[in-house]
């Protein structure tokens, strides 16, 4: 199986996966680009997965659905592109052999799902679309900080090599703000320093892994000792509690340059 990050827009990616035969997408905002992988690799298109309703993650459906035929699977709580099957928390989703659990991550928008498989070719694979960015997080468009929080820290309990798809290619701006928040962490720096030479390349800086997140991304550290006390620097008004370190965080991001 090959896992592949189609670039659409000027920062998306759409996520591909494929055995040789059949083929998976996600987010698909566009469709002209994933007509032409499918085309020049000869691959059928089985399933679309959508995370969350935002048209850049959900642009291409009806003309790929159009096109090919493919089974369109999505949040169940979200206004979308019908007909789809709605799935929520609890159910899963089998796709190329792969099952596919679906984990409830509002924030970024209220119905936003992510979609994770435990056993795919001995790697965890995740698809989490706006909720979990490599060194950051979504913005909160339809959530709560602390319902934000919750989903993050969902996902940051899944396996330490569990293979983390974004959605954008965020990750430089990210470090950014993740190293004015950690100046001193090592993981951080060098990660940064490993992402530069990857858009440097004009290779994406992703999948990241779980265990790498929870070393380098400040919306899952919202309980170390420095982040807590960065985000009280910048607003005195943050207690240690989790959730509102966490907002701080969020808020002070939103306008970090
Ligand atoms: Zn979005
Ligand atoms: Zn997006």
């Amino acid at each position: 199986m090959e896992l592949f990050p189609l670039p659409a827009f000027s920062d998306n990616y759409i996520w591909t996966l494929h055995n040789g035969q059949r083929a998976l997408v996600v987010d698909p905002g566009e469709s002209d680009g994933v007509l032409a992988w499918l085309d020049q690799r000869d691959l059928q298109l089985d399933t679309i997965l959508i995370t969350h309703h935002h048209a850049d993650h959900t642009g291409g459906v009806a003309a790929l659905r159009e096109a090919t035929g493919a089974r369109v699977v999505g949040p169940a709580f979200e206004p979308m592109p019908e007909p789809l099957q709605r799935v929520s928390a609890g159910e899963h989703v089998d796709v190329l052999g792969l099952r596919f659990e679906v984990i409830e991550v509002p924030g970024h928008t209220a119905g936003h799902i992510a979609f994770y498989a435990a056993e795919a070719e001995g790697t965890p694979l995740l698809f989490c679309g706006d909720t979990l960015f490599s060194g950051g997080c979504g913005r909160l468009f339809e959530g709560t900080p602390a319902q934000m929080l919750d989903s993050l820290t969902r996902l940051a309990a899944l396996p330490a090599a569990t293979r983390v798809c974004c959605t954008h290619e965020y990750t430089l701006s990210n470090l950014k703000f993740a190293q004015a928040i950690e100046p001193d962490n090592s993981d951080l720096a060098a990660y940064t320093q490993h992402c530069q030479r990857q858009r440097s390349l004009n290779f994406p800086t992703l999948p990241s892994s779980i265990g790498l997140e929870k070393r380098i991304n400040p919306f899952l550290r919202t309980a170390e000792a420095t982040v807590v006390q960065s985000a009280r620097n910048h607003e005195p008004a943050t207690t240690t509690d989790a959730v509102s370190v966490f907002a701080t965080l969020r808020t002070w991001k939103n306008n970090f340059k």
